[in-house]
């Protein structure tokens, strides 16, 4: 049995031609196999569609959330239920072409590697493409994470990576560092990234950022090492400028310093804050995962029992 998890969130101009083709390209290399859809809370008309296209293709699944949780949480909910000795993971708007999967299929199947992710080379259209590359670039660097570098959740795993991933139950997640995290040996396939076939992004860019942050918080110290190593070299400088507001003063030529004293401290009290901010995002992510809820909830799930 073969699994492709797709997550959909108002794709419903998408749906058709996103099963077709899925469809088509599965079926060039496996007889057996699901497609789970996920769908994320769609506010449209995306569920009626799937219920529709499930007609014609009886080996499409869907499992519909009770609500928005976000793609890594969709993604989720389609590796915990995926029966299949194999597994990929694609997003719902046809930037990762299907017809990918039987190259990753055939790179996976003689057993050299447990994940083939799709590395991209490269995009059709502009958005994000500076700052997503940067952010790639920056996330190798601080995690120490080495299969990361420009993939994002386009891959395929076998039973046994799916297995552990699905071990790691923490509730802000982002997949493509814990896939990275679990080790196992990791191949890619390249491909340039299509533009989106249909209708606007649903990772805004407010969601992109929160994912990035989430990214670096919880693969990283970065955000504690910048702390450290500001609040070290202003300890530093504040010691030499001390030495010479005392030596200014025992010798009398210390000056009315208004300025000085008001800028060191809106310096100091800036730096502060930020610091505070830092500390309290670390206090959130642990209250978060100390609440321990699950990380989606499933309203329904269409197979063929459910019928
Ligand atoms: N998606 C989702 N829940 C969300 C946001 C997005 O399931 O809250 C789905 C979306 O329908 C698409 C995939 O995740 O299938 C990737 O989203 P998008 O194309 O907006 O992201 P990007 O291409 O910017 O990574
Ligand atoms: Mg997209």
């Amino acid at each position: 049995m073969f699994s492709l998890i797709i997550p959909v969130y108002n794709e419903e101009f998408l749906i058709e031609e996103l099963a077709a083709r899925s469809v088509r390209a599965l079926e060039s290399f496996t007889p057996n196999y699901e497609i789970l859809f996920i769908n994320d809370g769609s506010t449209d008309s995306t569920l009626q569609k799937l219920v529709e296209v499930r007609k014609r293709f009886s080996r499409i699944k869907i499992v519909d959330l009770s609500k928005n949780f976000g793609h890594q949480a969709a993604f989720t909910a389609g590796l915990e239920m995926s029966l299949g000795n194999y597994v990929a993971m694609m997003d719902g708007d046809l930037q990762d072409p299907p017809e990918l999967l039987a190259e990753m299929y055939h790179k996976i199947k003689d057993g050299e590697y447990d994940i083939v992710s799709g590395k991209r080379m490269g995009r059709k259209g502009k958005r994000l493409r500076l700052t997503t590359n940067l952010f790639h670039a920056f996330f190798k660097k601080v995690s120490g994470l080495d299969e990361i570098e420009n993939t994002g959740n386009f891959s395929m795993m076998n039973r046994a990576a799916v297995n552990a991933l699905v071990q790691m139950k923490e509730t802000i997640r982002y997949l493509p560092g814990l896939r990275s995290f679990i080790g196992f040996s990791q191949g890619y396939v390249e491909y340039i990234r299509e533009e989106r076939l249909e209708g606007e992004p649903k990772m805004t860019l407010g969601k992109l950022m929160v994912l990035a942050a989430d990214a670096i918080f919880s693969f990283s110290k970065f955000p504690i090492k910048v702390c450290l190593f500001l609040g070290t070299l202003g300890t530093i400088v504040f010691m030499f400028a001390g030495i010479y507001v005392l030596i200014a003063k025992i010798f009398g030529f210390a000056l009315i310093g208004w300025s000085s004293t008001v800028l060191s401290i809106y310096f100091l009290g800036s730096i502060q804050l930020i610091f505070l901010g830092v500390v309290g995002e670390y206090v959130y992510r642990i209250y978060k995962e100390s609440q321990n809820r699950p990380i989606y909830l499933v309203k329904k799930f269409y197979d063929a029992e459910t019928e």
